[in-house]
């Protein structure tokens, strides 16, 4: 289900511009527009799920497809060998902005720990 007010449907769907890094036919990848890090990509199901508290079981498949686009994704950027994160923010308190799933992958700098 595409939502015509959602802007990671829109880059989803082309209808607003995106550095495209990786299509498939479940999900799609971009550049972060405000970068944190030298890699800033994020992943996203071209499905609209607004938050992780929304996730179903069938969603386990796309989750899991996430996850392996974001190694595959590492590798390509020459961030797989020193190391990579990947963050999901769930909800206002976790600073979700955007309502639709994504999983960031963060990468080319050494991170903090514990977040902010
Ligand atoms: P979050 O705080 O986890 O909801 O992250 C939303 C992310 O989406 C932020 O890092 C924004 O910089 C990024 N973002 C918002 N709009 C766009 C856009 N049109 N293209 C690329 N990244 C975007
Ligand atoms: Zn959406």
């Amino acid at each position: 289900l595409t939502e015509s007010d959602c802007p990671f449907c829109r880059i989803a769907a082309g209808d607003i511009p995106a550095e495209v890094v990786l299509t498939t036919p479940d999900l799609v990848a971009f550049r972060d527009i405000n970068p944190q890090a030298p890699t800033h990509i994020l992943i996203i199901p071209r499905e609209h799920i607004t938050t992780v508290s929304k996730l179903r079981p069938p969603d386990a498949e796309i989750m899991g497809k996430l996850f392996l686009a974001a190694r595959e994704l590492a590798r390509k950027e020459g961030i797989d060998e020193d190391g990579f994160r990947m963050v999901v923010n769930a909800g206002v308190d976790a600073g979700q902005t955007v309502f639709h799933v994504h999983m960031h992958l963060l990468g080319g700098r050494v991170m903090g720990w514990p977040p902010g």
